[in-house]
């Protein structure tokens, strides 16, 4: 059984949720985690242009000024997406950052993107997974002596949701990595209901749609031998045109990015501290260009030494408060908590949780 602290969103004067944070880097033992000078990757999301859901940076200035007072060397920390978007390579990256308010000057620590230029700076890790034996980790990462994760909670249309999980195994990996995850995951359009709008194409990193037929039978098609797997087409499609065959394909999704945490977290298993925001929980990831409103009301911040833990925490507050299986109401087709129990099978962490409140 494992720690899991909890903060809710309670707060009173001298105690607002700054205070609480750096009180839970305490009780989950931010000391013991990081060395003297030890490099300490705080790994979060910067969201992309247009997005308003993500952590905001005042919690991770808050947080680089307790890894300073531990004696860590931090620096703030993703990796480059598999989509375009406005974090396709490091420049943009960066300028993405800055734009939702993430500098050295706003952080306090600088700004790092793990995978370089272009995404292709990796380190091959070897593991014993049952789906992967290798797995590339965005060499920032991979050199990094401590690392503390910073997740925000979303629901995600693949995994199902997005936690500290979906943040180490998809976000430590470099663009390949990220395509080896993905690459079962090939969809298909309904041509009866796709209106041939294009909407998909302008959004398809690997060029992989072109629209098809003539007249009113026009209509999108996807190539699936160029298709990378992404998803974005599944999402920037507003006529629900484009579907995947889910069953046991995005299992598979969801095993790999376990898998890719057994790489990103190898040698540092005592290395590591997890904190869940459960605040601003909305239906899309930060990896959109928009969030629609919360799914259910603010809940506060969890922190724990244990990913199995503070995953299954999260999901049982999350739907504990929402009165139902919060992120399978939103995504039917996908079962979130089969992430966490290939986590927990793959010894990635225990299930079995203590909750304590530090309020
Ligand atoms: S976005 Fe949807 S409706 Fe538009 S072309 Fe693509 S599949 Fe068809
Ligand atoms: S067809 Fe869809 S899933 Fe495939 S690469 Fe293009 S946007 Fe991604």
């Amino acid at each position: 059984m494992s720690e899991v602290y909890f903060a809710n969103m309670r707060c009173a004067p001298n105690r607002g949720m700054l205070v609480k944070l750096s009180e839970l880097c305490r009780r989950v033992g931010l000391k013991d985690i990081i060395e003297e000078r030890d490099f300490v990757a705080i790994k979060t999301s910067f969201s992309e242009p247009g997005g308003t859901a993500y952590i905001p940076v005042i919690y991770i200035r808050t947080m680089v000024e307790e890894v300073k007072k531990v004696g860590g060397r931090p620096f703030v920390s993703d990796s480059n997406t598999l989509y375009v978007g406005g974090r396709a390579h490091a420049l943009r990256h960066l300028q993405t950052a800055a734009a939702n308010g993430f500098t050295m000057e706003t952080t306090g620590a600088p700004i790092i993107i793990a995978d370089g230029l272009r995404g292709h700076d990796f380190v091959e890790v070897e593991i014993e997974g049952r789906i992967l034996n290798k797995v590339k980790i965005a060499s920032t990462f991979y050199q990094s002596d401590a690392f503390v994760v910073m997740s925000h909670l979303t629901g995600h249309e693949f995994m199902g949701y997005g936690g500290a999980i979906k943040n180490v195994g998809m976000g430590m990996a470099s663009r390949g990595g990220k395509q080896q995850m993905h690459s079962d995951i090939k969809p298909a359009v309904n041509p009866e209901r796709c209106t041939a709008c294009g909407k998909c194409i302008e959004w398809c990193p690997a060029g992989a749609i072109s629209i098809v037929g003539k007249g009113k039978e026009k209509y999108a098609k996807i190539d699936r031998s160029l298709c990378i797997g992404c998803g974005e087409c599944t999402v920037m499609c507003f006529k629900a045109a484009i579907q995947v065959r889910l069953t046991g394909v995005l299992e598979n999704a969801q095993k790999k990015v376990v898998e890719y945490c057994m790489g990103a977290l190898k040698g540092k298993e005592n290395k590591v501290a997890f904190f869940n925001f459960l605040i601003n929980v909305t239906p899309d990831c930060d990896c959109w260009n928009y969030n629609d409103a919360r799914a259910v009301e603010d809940i506060g911040i969890l922190a724990s030494r244990d990913m199995v833990s503070i995953e299954q925490a999260s999901l049982d507050l999350l739907n504990e408060r929402s009165g139902k299986d919060l992120f399978r109401s939103i995504y039917p087709a996908v079962d979130c908590q089969k992430q966490v129990d290939y986590a927990a099978e793959m010894g990635l962490g225990s299930k079995e949780y203590e909750l304590i409140g530090i309020d």
